[in-house]
Parts: structure tokens; C-alpha cells; sequence
């Protein structure tokens, strides 16, 4: 019981870890990143034709940061995160989020993507987590309380 509070604050250390780290390079990247309108059209998944994939420790960092708020499921094409075009969870969104822009390099993307998937799944194998990466709406709909 006392060991378990300081594996999962050490597990959210890491996750903020790798999104500082991929928010850098991106940063850094100029125009291989894209500039994002910030217009939300990508996180209506269906519509857009766009999809996203999240991993477990990924999942118990949002978790950890919606104060007390239950999991929203996903029961529409759109993330239930993204009110009126906006992403509530801006700070604690996902890594594929943070990567993912529609005038951004895929390649840039992609490698990005692999590093950050690399450091999970690291993270899942050090701290004895389950490592998953499975599509926004099984994801959250998983452990979304009804
Ligand atoms: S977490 Fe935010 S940025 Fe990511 S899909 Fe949902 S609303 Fe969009
Ligand atoms: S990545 Fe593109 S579609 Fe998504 S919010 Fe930015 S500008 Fe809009």
C-alpha cells in the first residue's frame, strides 16, 4: 500500500518526461512540425478521417490529472475531450496530440512517434505495467466509469 503511490508518481514523472521531450523537438522542428490552426477538426476523428492511438501509462497519467473528473467514454467519432473545437485536456493531452499535425512532415511524425512508443513501452516494462496502445475510443471507453 505505501510502495504504490510512489511507483505511480514516478510513472507520471516519466510520461511528463516524454511529452516535454516530444514538445521540444517539435519546437525545434519549424516546418517538418506544421503549424496547427488550432482549429480541433482533427480530433473529430471520424470526419476528419483521421485516427489516434494511446498507450496504458499514457491512459494513467490522464487519469491521474483529471482531478477527481471520471474518464469521459468516446461514444461519438469525436474525442469527448474536445468541447466547441477546444481540447480541455490541452496540458495532459496524448503524445499522438502533441505529434500529429496536418501540415507536419509524416515522416518527422512517424519517427517521432516511434521514440515516444519506445519510452512507454520502457516505462511499462519497468514499473510491471501492462502495455497497451490501442484506438482513443476503446482506450477510454475501457476504463471509463459508467
Ligand atoms: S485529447 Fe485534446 S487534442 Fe487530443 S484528440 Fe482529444 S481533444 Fe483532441
Ligand atoms: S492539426 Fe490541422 S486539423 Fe488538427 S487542429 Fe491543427 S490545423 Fe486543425
Amino acid at each position: 500500500m505505501v510502495a504504490e503511490p510512489k511507483v505511480n508518481s514516478q510513472v507520471l514523472e516519466r510520461v511528463v518526461r516524454v511529452y516535454k521531450w516530444l514538445d521540444t523537438q517539435l519546437h525545434q522542428a519549424g516546418d517538418l512540425a506544421g503549424t496547427c490552426d488550432i482549429c480541433g477538426k482533427c480530433c473529430d476523428f471520424d470526419s476528419f478521417g483521421h485516427r489516434l492511438f494511446v498507450t496504458s501509462p499514457e491512459l494513467i497519467y490522464l487519469t491521474a490529472n483529471l482531478r477527481g473528473e471520471k474518464v469521459r467514454p468516446m461514444t461519438t467519432g469525436r474525442c469527448p475531450y474536445n468541447i466547441a473545437d477546444k481540447c480541455t485536456i490541452h496540458e495532459h493531452r496524448f503524445a499522438g496530440c502533441r505529434i500529429f499535425c496536418c501540415k507536419g512532415d509524416k515522416d518527422f511524425q512517424s519517427g517521432l512517434s516511434e521514440s515516444a512508443l519506445k519510452e512507454f513501452k520502457s516505462i511499462c516494462t519497468e514499473f510491471g505495467i501492462p502495455y497497451r496502445y490501442t484506438d482513443l475510443a476503446t482506450a477510454l471507453n475501457s476504463i471509463a466509469e459508467p
